[in-house]
């Protein structure tokens, strides 16, 4: 293609703007990368990776605007969260279309996606009876303490492709309401959506520079690692770079929460209602094409239970594999081609190290969709460690079942592996599933409930190499990652009392 034919074809593409101090510019950037449809391939618009220049403009934009906005009445900031929940609602069915085309899954799973952020912007609304500081009364003679809980000042967020509604949502509404401004880092897969999100933001009333929007991969991300006036960062995404962002952030002495990678666990008892155990895990582990941080991708099946494979891959094999506006699809494309070569290696990997095939996902032939990133559900058993496809993030469909004798072996496996992220027990006993949440390390647990998210009265948790920091995004523990405590001890001298001396003790 000639180069004025590639020009103007370029033009034609929309472009993702920057936001900065409530303008949405275009990046003056030299490097763009195309945002593909998974299912399609077609080119839906290009993203900048923001320019050195352009971080600081962004950061200073922030800065400035936290000296109004900490002085901004709770209540004030909380309507602001009321009528943003109502714009989300009223344009759910736009933002999971758009959510769709770039990100890949099924539209039910879309709006799933931006519900659960919705949720999240419901609890911001009632940031009045959440930022709340404490009193005790009469710690001395006529001396009270009590603390306040303030903003912290420039917070930014750095988000995965894998849920770019929800997780987007999980940051800036509980920052901004506890009163910090904003710097936002979407996925430069699938970054559409947020700023569709963020457009909204602003129409709720977020004034000019509270939320900034900048784009970017490794270089702007060390960026906001490293700029002095960032006073804490939220991190999801892998464990190799979020452990990277924590390490480099802490060092410039920013506060920082990095929720990363799993492998989460299944234990299956004999015991359990197979009907309903068998669904649960057909659908956490393939659904979202397995490209849930949630998503069950081992299970390990107890005594008995081991005979209920056949029926696992029956299950498995009856998902619909389709793009993701289709009806009744179950799975759809992966993020890229890359994503789905990487899942493809995989189970090439688990073939050559000896486990099962049970049922293979890959070359599906999906009508329609010739050039999607499409890969089916697959199933290995007698998977172990040491193996590849159980060692490490696979984040597509393929699901690894494990075998063991009983449920003290089966929690001994989990705890040996290095993720922490999520686990579930299928069982009718209640005293093995007390057992289970006694022993496990992991930070979200389910008890017959294959997807254990917290809503955000609770927050996210994670054990081990799925989380670095204390404390975890939304619900209680946020509140305190996003403010400063101060502690005040407060003594009033009434008109006229006599006071003592001077008091060098
Ligand atoms: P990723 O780590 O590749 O990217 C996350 C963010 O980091 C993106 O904004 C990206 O631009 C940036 N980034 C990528 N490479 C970088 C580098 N070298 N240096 C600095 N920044 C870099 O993750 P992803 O592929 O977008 O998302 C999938 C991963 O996220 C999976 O590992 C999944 O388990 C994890 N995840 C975890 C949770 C959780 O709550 N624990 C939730 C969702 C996703």
């Amino acid at each position: 293609m000639n180069q004025a034919k590639q020009q103007a074809e370029s033009k034609s593409i929309p472009t993702v703007k920057l936001l900065i101090n409530g303008e949405f510019v275009d990046s003056t950037s030299t490097e763009w990368r195309d945002i593909v449809n998974p299912a399609t391939q077609q080119v839906l618009a290009r993203v900048p990776f923001a320019t050195n220049d352009e971080v600081n403009r962004i950061v200073a934009s922030a800065k400035a605007a936290f000296h109004t906005w900490r002085k901004t009445p709770i209540g004030a900031r909380a309507r602001i969260f009321l009528k943003y929940q109502q714009l989300i609602r009223e344009n759910m069915k736009e933002l999971a279309a758009l959510l769709t085309a770039e990100q890949g899954k099924t539209l039910p799973d879309a709006e799933g996606d931006i519900f659960r952020g919705l949720e999240v912007v419901e609890h911001a609304a009632n940031i009045g009876n959440l930022q709340m500081g404490e009193l005790a009364n009469n710690v001395a003679s006529g001396v009270d303490t009590y603390t306040l809980q303030q903003g912290l000042g420039v917070c930014a967020g750095i988000t995965p492709f894998n849920f770019p509604a929800m997780i987007p949502l999980w940051m800036f509404p509980m920052a901004i309401a506890c009163g910090n401004t904003f710097v936002l880092k979407p996925s430069e897969q699938d970054p559409m959506v947020t700023m569709r999100l963020v457009e909204l933001a602003l129409e709720a009333g977020i004034p000019p520079g509270v939320l900034n929007v900048v784009h970017g991969g490794e270089a702007v991300v060390n960026a906001l690692c490293d700029h002095p006036d960032i006073k804490a960062i939220s991190f999801v995404g892998s464990t190799k770079v979020g452990t990277h962002v924590y390490h480099r952030a802490t060092l410039a002495g920013k506060r920082v929460q990095c929720m990363m990678g799993a492998k989460n666990h299944a234990i299956v008892l004999p015991d359990a209602n197979k009907e309903q155990t068998l669904n649960s895990i057909a659908g956490a582990a393939f659904g979202a094409a397995g490209q849930r941080c949630m998503a069950l991708s081992a299970i390990v099946l107890v005594g008995e239970a081991n005979n209920w494979i056949p029926e696992l891959v029956e299950k498995a094999r009856s998902l619909k594999i389709n793009g993701g506006t289709e009806v009744n699809t179950d799975i759809g494309p992966l993020i890229s081609c890359a994503a789905r070569e990487r899942v493809e290696g995989f189970i090439a990997s688990g073939i050559e190290s000896g486990a099962k095939l049970e049922l293979d996902g890959r070359n599906p032939d999906v009508p329609g969709y010739k050039d999607g990133n499409f890969v089916g559900s697959t199933i290995f058993s007698g998977v172990k460690p040491g193996m590849k496809i159980y060692d490490q993030e696979i984040f597509g469909p393929v699901l690894c079942i494990v075998s063991a004798a009983t449920l003290d072996e089966a929690i001994e496996f989990i705890n040996d592996n290095p993720n922490g992220n999520g686990t579930a027990i299928f069982t009718q006993s209640g005293a093995a599933a007390r057992r289970f949440e006694e022993e496990i390390d992991v930070g979200q647990i389910g008890i017959n409930v294959p997807i254990p998210v917290p809503v955000p009265l609770f927050s996210f948790s994670g054990s081990r190499a799925s989380k670095l920091g204390d404390l975890g995004p939304y619900g209680k523990q946020v509140i305190l990652f996003y403010t400063q405590t101060k502690t005040i001890t407060a003594r009033w001298f009434e008109d006229g009392a006599v006071t003592g001396g001077v008091n060098t003790t």
